[in-house]
């Protein structure tokens, strides 16, 4: 059997990277989304290429498919996206983890999980190692999200313990690129919004807070060096170590695009980290990953797609 790969949350912006991108190395994909922040368009390219097909289901629901390979991604990961239905977003984790779960199980496939960096929660120790246990507030605003991904985690190596799944697991770290949707809400598609539509940019607070931030085709290079490798089943982080603050973000943004939008202050969300940088020692040294893509250059890339999708 040629390898059948199942993408959840493939219309997404990571997803639809990753189906490309597994596409391009001959196998063949699966992919699966229900639409919610994901979109046709990101997959429009991929429609016609006979190793791929497309799936529209709501991973809640329990679904029977033939695959060797599941990535589980689907996940609004934008807080406005994931605050907008608060309980859809804690079934869509754990739910979506089980049904998955048990068809990993049922079909014999390896299965990887898009974890994230919110399980670190506002983190007392910095830069976070995967042996941080985090620092999550149970009944936030945030904890739809942070507590869901935390929850799958201990599925996922339930599952191993329990029925010896061959699992993988990822701490994603905040990713970027061409193909977030305008309307996503995250930072670096809100700010590249504003610059080239002249509109403020909305800086949270002082903008003092801190972010690291990982182009999209690095970031899919080690979600698949991940499920490749037979030795490491992870909790791993994969992210880019260079911190920025968003202050310095909003600069950057300005100065690539040339906008003369003014910079505004909006006040800070609730339980937003203070600072976050990943400690990558563990995927450089058993996937031998790093990031290649420096803030400026994928920024200049995410720049030429919102101008040609806007039309700036
Ligand atoms: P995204 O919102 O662009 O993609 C998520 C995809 O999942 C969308 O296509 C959406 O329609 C789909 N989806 C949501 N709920 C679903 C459901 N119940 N059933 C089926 N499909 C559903 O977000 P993204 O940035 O591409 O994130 C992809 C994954 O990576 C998510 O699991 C997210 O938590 C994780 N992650 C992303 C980042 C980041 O910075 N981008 C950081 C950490 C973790
Ligand atoms: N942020 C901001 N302006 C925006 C959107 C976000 O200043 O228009 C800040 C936000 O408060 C947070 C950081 O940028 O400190 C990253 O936010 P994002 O929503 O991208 O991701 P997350 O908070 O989940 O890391």
């Amino acid at each position: 059997m040629s390898r059948v790969n199942l993408v959840t949350g493939g219309a997404g912006f990571i997803g639809s990277h990753l189906c490309e991108r597994l596409l391009q190395r001959g196998e063949e994909v699966l992919c699966l989304d229900n639409f919610f922040t994901g979109s046709k368009r990101n997959i429009q390219a991929l429609m016609s290429h006979p190793g791929f097909e497309l799936i529209r289901h709501d991973v809640t629901q329990p679904i029977f498919l033939e695959v060797h390979r599941i990535y589980n991604l689907a996940c609004p990961a934008s807080p406005i996206h994931y605050q907008f239905n608060p309980i859809k977003t804690v079934k869509t984790n754990v739910m979506g983890a089980l049904n998955m779960l048990g068809l990993a199980r049922r079909v014999k496939a390896r299965i990887l999980q898009a974890s994230t960096s919110e399980v670190y929660g506002d983190p007392a120790v910095h830069p976070q190692k995967e042996s941080y246990w985090g620092n999550v507030n149970p009944i936030g605003v945030r904890s739809c999200y942070d507590e869901g991904k935390r929850v799958a985690e201990t599925l996922f190596f339930d599952y191993y313990r329990q029925h010896r799944l061959d699992i993988r697991v990822a701490r994603i770290f905040n990713t970027y690129g061409p193909r977030m949707s305008v309307n996503d809400g995250r930072v670096v598609s809100n700010f590249v919004v504003q610059a080239l539509e002249g509109a403020p940019i909305t800086v949270y607070g002082e903008g003092e807070q801190t972010r690291s931030f990982c182009y999209v085709d690095d970031l899919v290079e080690g979600l698949i060096r991940l499920m490749d490798s037979d030795e490491v089943i992870g909790p791993i982080n994969l992210g880019n170590p260079e911190e920025f603050t968003i202050r310095e973000l909003a600069d950057t943004v300005l100065e690539l695009t040339g906008s003369t939008s003014q910079v505004i202050h909006k006040p800070l969300p609730p339980d937003d980290p203070v600072k976050r940088r990943p400690d990558i020692t563990l995927a450089r040294e058993k996937l031998g990953w790093s990031p290649t893509v420096k803030l400026r250059e994928g920024l200049v890339k995410t720049i030429a797609y919102f101008r040609e999708l806007l039309g700036k």
